[in-house]
């Protein structure tokens, strides 16, 4: 299959589709590679290193989308994109259809295939193309919680993992799915003393079997969030409830019973987050401050860090993108549910009933 690599055009966004290495799978498995020219720059990956597993640079982004049988992409087409993409085409990428009317009419009317990242699901319903992002944001959430609590970006002025003689932060963390397990996991090795709250008390008991000794798991309800707000410096929002919005477990009256230079993370900002007063920032301007309390709420979080992310996100979609140049979107779909579920927009037809549900359209 020719496989197409274009360079993402979304602002600010660094991340690219496929690392050298997984150009080198592809040429391996007799596949034919493009790579728009510095599409990996912002991930730290030369066009030469592309070169050397076997790919062809192509200038600009009319010829790769041109070339390219499959186009494999990070972010949803934008405008400038939507003209570029022919009928037949197929496309590998995020598309978030249901969030983006206007994208699932052009994609419909390019007669395109569709295959959504965020769509592929595994058979106990965890989407394995999400996953890599989450663990990005719930490590990143205590890197960036540790630093918003320094005295001069307006903190408390407490350092995460104490000192001999001096107690650690103590941090909280709402929701203990990916991101909150990944953000556990951080906190506990920087040393603090940590406190992770669900609904789900199955879960909380395997991370208390897993956990090391400096997390504590506790139910999640509003008298024991009232409770611990008080006494806490970090706290992360990692709340989701599939396909809604996140409810408001900080309302905005806890703001005044926190200690002032305590820091929020509300890493669950892109599904309306779980903190009432949090409204989505940009890694521009971070953060923001209500009742002394420091907001963060980046919407983004792993576009901060492209190679991670890049590399991240890449593991998780090659073994799927290799499957689809194998033997061809039809007959991979056919042979394996989870990528089947991908399948969002087929030559003009909207297959995912979310998708076709959030618009009124046929399906
Ligand atoms: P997940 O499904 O793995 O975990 C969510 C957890 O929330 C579950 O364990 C669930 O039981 C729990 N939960 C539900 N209601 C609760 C309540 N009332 N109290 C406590 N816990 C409750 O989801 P995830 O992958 O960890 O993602 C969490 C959020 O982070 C999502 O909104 C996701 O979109 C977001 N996210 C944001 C970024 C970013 O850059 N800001 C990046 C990745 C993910």
């Amino acid at each position: 299959m020719i496989i197409g690599v274009p360079k993402e055009i979304k602002n600010n966004e660094n991340r690219v589709a496929l690392t050298p290495a997984g150009t080198q799978e592809f040429v391996k498995n007799g596949h034919t590679v493009y790579v728009q020219s510095t599409a990996g720059e912002g991930s730290g990956f030369l066009d030469e290193e592309y070169i050397a597993s076997g790919a062809q640079i192509l200038p600009d982004i009319e010829s790769t989308y041109a070339k390219a049988e499959m186009i494999m992409k990070v972010k949803e087409p934008i405008e400038p994109e939507y003209n570029l993409i022919r009928e037949n085409q197929l496309l590998f990428t995020y598309f978030h259809f249901a969030s983006y009317e206007p994208l699932t009419h052009a994609m419909i009317k390019n007669k395109s295939i569709c295959l959504a990242y965020e769509t592929v699901e595994r058979p106990d319903r965890s989407l394995p193309l999400l996953v890599p992002m989450s663990e990005v944001a719930g490590r990143m959430s205590i890197q960036e919680g540790a630093k918003y609590l320094e005295k001069p970006l307006k903190g408390r002025g407490i350092l995460l993992g104490g000192v001999p003689g001096v107690r650690p932060a103590k941090v909280l963390i709402l929701g203990a799915g990916v991101v909150g397990t990944n953000a556990a996991k951080m906190a506990a090795g920087m040393g603090a003393d940590v406190t992770i709250m669900d609904v789900n008390l199955q879960r909380l008991r395997y991370l208390d079997d897993v956990m090391p000794a400096n997390v504590n798991t506790f139910m999640s309800n509003e008298y024991n969030i009232r409770e611990m707000i008080k006494v806490c410096d970090l706290i992360v929002g990692a709340v989701l409830i599939p396909g809604a919005k996140a409810p408001h477990l900080i309302t905005r009256d806890m703001l005044k019973e926190m200690r002032p230079g305590t820091v929020l993370v509300d890493v669950a900002v892109d599904q309306g987050g779980c903190i009432e007063t949090c409204k989505p920032t940009t890694h521009q301007d971070p953060t923001y401050i209500i009742d002394d309390v420091v907001h963060y709420c980046v919407a983004n979080m792993p576009g901060a860090v492209p190679y991670t992310s890049t590399l991240a996100l890449t593991n998780a979609t090659l073994p799927y993108a290799m499957q689809l140049a194998n033997k061809g979107w039809v007959k991979a779909c056919q042979d394996n549910r989870d990528l089947a579920l991908g399948l969002n927009i087929i030559k003009g037809d909207v297959v995912y009933d979310a998708v076709a549900d959030a618009f009124g359209l046929p399906h």
